[in-house]
């Protein structure tokens, strides 16, 4: 991409441009690196007291440094405009003054956040330097640099505040100044100033607290190892850590209880990471890991060195409200996550944010398969499919997508910088990396990668650091690698991988297409990649052997001979492989047959989903007809596993939203039809012996069943309520609610809402009476009563139709005739025209989008400038009918004729060739 964005520019800095021809490229956003840093004495400090954070802070720092090139006269690091500078001289190794009042001679570059220090003489080449600099900062009121979070604490209903830091990606420079860039390492030792009555935590352990007097202490902090600007960090609080010296878990004391399950997982990661890595987190060069927890925090979490720093909701298990399987997994998932960085980042950093996938994938990667190593039960291995390479599939096949690596070049702003931070980047990156462990084989990718940590230990590196590494370690002769690797880190996009039987089913045959979405956006259709080919058919099937077969070169074809007949075949074995399959007919109704078989033929639950969530996309890229996706789907009728319908539930999510009150119906019939069985085996109640995707597939079989009014989920949980039953698990207590509020609970739930202190279940019942099909009632009491805060009143009317959604029309019919009384009730009308916009985004008709049109020429004027959120919002009603008048209508007619009297309905199929399955094993 063009790195030299105009559009965020300010208009001053274009026009003081103008005379060097407006090419803003010629700002150099990089150090050139004439001048390392070594060393970072840093003393920060802090003005505020305990009532009170402060908004400014008083910095000194004293930077070790040296020139590697010859005649350097002058030094260029990174500061923010908000750090001003009182003082500023350099003195020599030996501590001499070489000069002194640099302060008057800085120069700073705004765009660029540049500090340039002019030196009368040469810097000596490779002899240490140390540059000092004394000076104010802010605290800010973003979540950037050293900045404030507060909370009312439990015990005495006083407003506590913290102090923390955010310094990635380029936030030190906020802090102080400092040569803010990945691969320009240097060790710090930090200092600390404070009031009394807070305690301070940083990367590494405390070393000693000395008296300032007036009530003010300094701490001091051992020094780090060798490490990057951005993973500097400290937090100021009174909070309580739970562990000992060498790890423990900071949280306000409220919450002290709620650490154990987080504390256990640290527990497990960090040596089970040494024994993987060959390299344990203490040779790293750190004793110390702590993670804190703040209310206020831009990310979920942070891997700074020795201080992991997580938002609240992330590590906190609090007894029946927030420990159920779902948060667990997320705690889990995220402490992996940061503790796989200490080596991904911290020890081997990418010389580059252009390579911040070196960090971020293979973060991702152990986040999923060193959780499912360590927790089995959660089969992270399985659901990193649906919930990471099929996202990073969908997006990649968009022209909005980016490659892995980008070049140089094309990153150096601000914004090029946070774009290399999309989550495309971080779930493709670990998907790649996923399919070269499997295609080289466990062992070989476990020894490749602990030489790579050992060779660049506390060092940097670039993507192809890696790919020698794993080069050395691929297990044939003939290494595809470089093409391979060129493939898929370097270009943008990935293959579909078309599939086709021919020649009386003796000949298979693969070809290759760049699959995108929409194939008119602009995107370079002619790319080709070098894709490992796994493949088993019927004749003898074998779903574990993950070793490539073949691989189809980018300009190459390929076919294969069977003897005998092939009934099916399944290409790209448990999805191990970065692509799409495209099943020619007659292979996927082949395959469907297969699918109704016993044990599903064999057929892994990874490939299951694969093909619903291909399937989906081909619909969508207009590939297919969406009544293939759905004829083929009709297979599920004997599926009960959480993972293909999970890919099932995100594919038929775009289009259930997009059906007519009048279709609704006939899809709730199909629904119906295709989870009978999976509804069957799970239930609606709950067991104490249930597995954790149990617990999830029924959470989301119940959620969809109940909402398009399958009768049998909502019968069963009506009488579960009714039946005084205990408090659902957290996993499952909104759904469940949710499904009994609109079948007859609403008052009781209303009421335990009315009566929880708890702030979160409190939240959880209110969303799960806003379920009801008393519309009337909730909106007149509830919503434009006087009882309830605007974010629970905006929260609860998106539940009304959102959950009932044969009601849009009605709900909005009742809102419009008198819209003063909904805008009285949000204080807002510019909330009241967002809340009409969410709403219409569930129109679907024609009569709907006159309805709004009407109301939006009779009532815009009171909506004054916030009248423009309706405008686009009626816009958008109109394109998302005329998607669904072009895309949805064989679906429509196909669901009609299934539910008609059309005799043979395809759930009595299903039974006749599970019947003819039957006999054929006896
Ligand atoms: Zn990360």
């Amino acid at each position: 991409m063009n790195s030299c964005r105009i559009r965020i520019w300010p208009l001053i800095a274009l026009l003081s441009l103008a005379w060097i021809g407006s090419n803003e490229c010629a700002l150099n956003y990089r150090l050139e690196g004439s001048v390392v840093p070594i060393f970072y004495n840093l003393t920060i400090g802090l003005r505020g007291d305990a009532d009170n954070p402060g908004t400014q802070f008083d910095g000194e720092v004293f930077i070790t440094l040296k020139a590697v090139l010859a005649d350097v006269k002058e030094i260029t690091l990174h500061k923010d405009i908000s750090i001003n500078i009182e003082e500023c001289s350099l003195y020599d190794a030996a501590d001499q003054l070489v000069e002194s009042g640099l302060n008057a001679r800085l120069t700073t570059e705004e765009q660029t956040q540049q500090l340039t220090v002019p030196l009368t003489q040469s810097l000596a080449v490779e002899a240490n330097y140390t540059l000092y600099f004394k000076y104010t900062g802010k605290v800010q009121s973003d979540t950037v640099g050293l900045f404030s979070a507060s909370y009312i604490d439990e015990a005495t209903m006083k407003t506590k505040w913290v102090l923390l830091t955010q310094m990635q990606p380029i936030n030190a420079r906020l802090v102080f100044p400092c040569f803010d860039e990945p691969a320009l390492k240097a060790k710090f030792e930090v200092h600390i100033g404070r009031p009394s009555g807070l305690s301070v935590v940083s990367n590494t352990e405390l070393t000693r607290t000395t008296d300032e007097g007036n009530n003010r202490f300094t701490d001091h902090f051992k020094v780090t190892p060798i490490m990057s600007t951005y993973l500097l960090a400290f937090v100021v609080s009174e909070y309580q850590a739970r562990g000992n010296s060498s790890l423990s878990i900071l949280t306000r004391p409220a919450y002290y209880n709620y650490t154990e399950f987080s504390y256990s997982v640290a527990e497990r990661v960090l040596p089970a990471f040494g024994e993987l890595f060959q390299q344990s987190y203490q040779q790293l060069g750190n004793e110390l890991l702590q993670y804190a927890t703040t209310p206020r925090f831009p990310h979920n979490s942070m891997e700074n060195w020795g201080l992991v720093i997580f938002k609240d909701k992330v590590v906190l298990e609090q007894p029946g409200v927030t420990d159920g399987w779902t948060q667990k997994e997320f705690t889990i998932r995220n402490i992996v996550h940061e503790n796989a960085h200490m080596w991904f980042g911290n020890s081997v950093t990418c010389k580059w944010w252009s390579y911040i996938w070196l960090h971020e994938g293979f973060a991702r990667y152990y986040e999923f398969f060193m959780g499912h190593e360590l927790y089995p039960e959660y089969q992270l291995d399985q659901q990193f499919l649906v919930h990471k390479l099929h996202n990073a599939l969908l997006r990649d096949s968009q022209n909005f997508t980016q490659p892995m690596t980008s070049p140089l070049g094309s990153i150096l702003t601000p914004a090029d910088i946070d774009y290399k931070f999309d989550k495309l980047t971080f779930d493709k990156a670990a998907s790649v990396i996923r399919m070269w462990r499997i295609a080289m084989g466990e062992e070989h990718f476990n020894l490749a990668i602990q030489e790579f940590l050992q060779h660049y230990y506390l060092s940097s590196t670039s993507p192809t650091g890696l790919y020698v590494l794993l080069n050395d370690h691929w297990p044939v002769q003939e290494s595809v690698l470089n093409q391979s690797y060129y493939d898929f880190t370097i270009q943008v996009g990935y293959p579909r991988i078309i599939v086709s039987l021919n020649l009386k089913d003796h000949m298979l045959s693969w070809e290759q297409q760049r699959f995108l979405l929409n194939a008119s956006d602009g995107s370079d259709p002619t790319l080709r990649y070098t894709v490992p080919i796994t493949y088993t058919t019927n004749l003898s099937p074998n779903f574990q052997n993950l070793t490539p077969a073949f691989y189809i070169k980018k300009s190459n074809d390929y076919n294969y001979w069977s003897d005998e007949p092939i009934d099916w075949v399944i290409v790209n074995l448990k999805q191990a492989n970065y692509y799409r399959v495209f099943y020619n007919e007659p292979l996927l109704g082949r395959i469907q047959v297969a699918l109704t078989k016993t044990e599903h033929s064999g057929i892994p639950v990874e490939n299951r989903a694969a093909i619903i969530d291909d399937l989906f996309n081909f619909a969508l890229a207009g590939l297919i007809d969406y009544v293939e996706v759905f004829e083929f789907m009709e297979y599920m009728s004997t599926e009960t596993e959480y993972i293909p319908w999970y890919a099932a539930y995100v594919g038929m999510e775009r289009i259930a939203k997009r059906l007519t009150p009048q279709q609704l119906p006939n899809f709730n019939k199909y629904l119906s039809d295709i989870a009978v069985t999976v509804l069957d085996k799970l239930g609606v109640g709950w067991t104490s012996g249930d597995k954790v995707l149990d617990v999830y597939n029924r959470n989301q079989q119940v959620a969809w069943l109940c909402k398009y009014q399958n009768s049998n989920c909502t019968n069963q949980v009506k009488e579960l309520f009714e039946g005084g039953m205990e408090k659902p698990s957290p996993d499952y207590r909104e759904t469940f609610y949710c499904a009994a509020s609109r079948s007859g609970g609403y008052s009781r739930i209303l009421e335990y809402y009315a009566k929880e202190t708890n702030y979160i279940d409190r939240e959880i019942y209110w969303r799960a009476a806003s379920c009801t099909r008393d519309y009337r009632t909730h909106y007149q009491n509830e919503i434009l009563g006087k009882g309830n805060s605007v974010d629970l009143k905006i929260a609860g009317l998106a539940q009304l139709y959102e959950q009932n959604p044969d009601l849009v029309t009605p709900i909005f019919q009742m809102i419009t005739e008198d819209i003063a009384q909904l805008a009285e009730a949000l204080e807002s009308w510019p909330k009241t025209a967002q809340a009409l916009s969410d709403l219409t985004d569930y129109f679907t008709t024609r009569e709907q989008q006159q309805l709004f049109s009407n109301f939006y020429k009779e009532s815009q004027t009171l909506f004054g400038s916030s009248a423009v959120t309706l405008s686009q919002a009626l816009a958008t009603v109109d394109s998302n009918v005329q998607w669904a008048e072009q895309r949805l209508g064989k679906l429509v007619s196909f669901l009609a004729q299934r539910n008609g009297a059309a005799g043979l309905t395809m759930p009595l199929m299903m039974m006749m060739w599970t019947l003819v399955g039957f006999l054929l094993k006896l």
